[in-house]
């Protein structure tokens, strides 16, 4: 049903394409512990559900993009990587929330095994998964918010053309602090989590992408 009214809220509008958000795993919806090498090392914020069960009643795709270089250099199976998102997408569903899809990279130019050894297309803040998942749902990724903790995140953002999103957990804050005059332009919202970002998010495109009512539903309930 809700597939339904998004569809004829995309007809209304012509062809025209929505923006998304696309989010980072590691430090951004999860705790930051290295790599995740073993399914016992993911640990979800207390504040990941809720938020994207925000962005989901706002009716805007949520996309994960993460790299995942440790595949790359034998620490761990890609199927691993897969595991984990399971697990993330079973435990966002146990609160109502979801996301749209998962996209990792597994490579590294320097990788110890040759077979994702590579300067890819695919490694943030290489813009190659977002525009996957751009020609996929359909997605216009200027109208699309990046949020993160790194560094990387950010100049993905800004390489996708879209606004971006610095969160204080994970790597954020440190590299606020210490790496921001490195970057070619300062983050567009800073928020101390992911919960805070989608918020300022809401607000911030509450008066055009998004209709009123479900907006006002949401801070209702
Ligand atoms: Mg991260
Ligand atoms: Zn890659």
């Amino acid at each position: 049903m809700k597939a339904d009214a998004l569809k004829s809220r995309t007809a209304a509008r012509g062809a025209r394409q929505r923006g998304a958000v696309f989010l980072d795993r590691d430090g951004t919806i999860s705790e930051e512990v290295g790599y995740v090498n073993h399914i016992d090392r993911l640990q979800i914020y207390p504040w990941t559900i809720e938020a994207i069960r925000k962005l989901n009643r706002a009716g805007l795709p949520v996309i994960v993009v993460t790299n995942q270089s440790g595949v790359g250099q034998g620490y761990f199976p890609e199927e691993l990587v897969r595991q984990v998102h399971e697990k993330i997408a079973t435990e966002l569903a146990s609160g109502g929330a979801r996301a749209d899809a998962f996209y990792y990279c597994p490579h590294h130019p320097n990788a110890r095994l040759e077979a994702y050894r590579k300067n890819c297309r695919c490694r943030k803040p290489s813009t190659g998964l977002v525009e996957d998942a751009a020609h996929r749902f359909k997605i216009d990724l200027r109208s699309s918010y990046f949020v993160g903790d790194s560094s990387r995140d950010i100049e993905l953002g800004i390489n996708a053309g879209g606004r971006t999103v610095l969160v204080m957990t994970g790597y954020g804050r440190g590299n606020f602090e210490y790496l921001r005059d490195t970057w070619p332009r300062i983050p567009d919202l800073v928020a101390e989590n992911l919960l805070e970002a989608v918020e300022k998010i809401l607000e911030e495109i509450g008066g055009r992408e998004i209709t009123s009512g479900r907006l006002a539903l949401e801070s209702g309930g």
